[in-house]
């Protein structure tokens, strides 16, 4: 018998974290409820308000409280490059090591066929749209140099290239299979201005 069906059930909860199996969020929930009722009621509030009030930019399909996101609706920002990433970890990443001031688009995952991600779960009909407007001029590809980076980037560069706008992609500092969010930002910064044609 339980001594708290209330506690079973915030166990059961804690494991839609990633990497958290039962034990480890048996030890979060004793932590919590034993030494930091406060902090768990910051996180409840902060949980239910980020569900409820951040959904995608419809432009770049960055997370947003807004339907433009800040950097889309930046008319500093250069609309000529458009920088693919795949996820908004990378996006802040590249936007706070490097000097880039374009645009981005935010995949959100990368092109997997056998688990069902095709190029619509990627916003890359939306994107297409985007080229197709034709102030795009050069469409840089920040996507991890793994397998299912690769596949990504090669989509896109076709894409792109039916389109005539050029395509280039961060090459130099980053390890094969690497995850570019995780670079530091001097090799990203200097992948970022090494990017070459692809
Ligand atoms: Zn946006």
């Amino acid at each position: 018998m339980s001594a708290s069906p209330l506690l079973d059930q915030l166990i059961e909860a804690l494991r839609c974290l990633p990497g958290v199996g039962p034990r480890s969020a048996g030890r979060i929930a004793y932590h919590l409820l034993e030494r930091d009722r406060e902090g768990a009621l910051q996180l409840a509030d902060a949980l239910r308000e980020a569900v409820e009030k951040v959904g995608h930019c419809e432009r770049c399909r960055n997370f947003s409280e807004t339907p433009l996101c800040a950097i889309c609706s930046d008319a500093r920002r250069n609309g000529e490059l458009l920088c693919v990433v795949e996820n908004p970890a990378q996006l802040a990443a590249i936007d706070q090591a490097t000097h880039f001031r374009g645009v981005y688009h935010v995949l959100m995952g990368r092109l997997s066929p056998l688990d069902g991600i095709g190029p619509e779960e990627l916003g890359l009909d939306r994107l297409e749209e985007r080229l197709r407007e034709g102030e795009v001029r050069e469409l840089i590809l920040a996507v991890s140099p793994t397998v299912e980076g690769e596949v990504t980037a090669h989509y896109l560069s076709e894409m792109a290239r039916a389109l005539n706008i050029r395509v280039t992609r961060l090459a130099q500092g980053v390890p094969m299979g690497g995850e570019l969010e995780s670079l530091d930002s001097g090799t990203l910064t200097q992948a970022f201005e090494l990017r070459r044609d692809y």
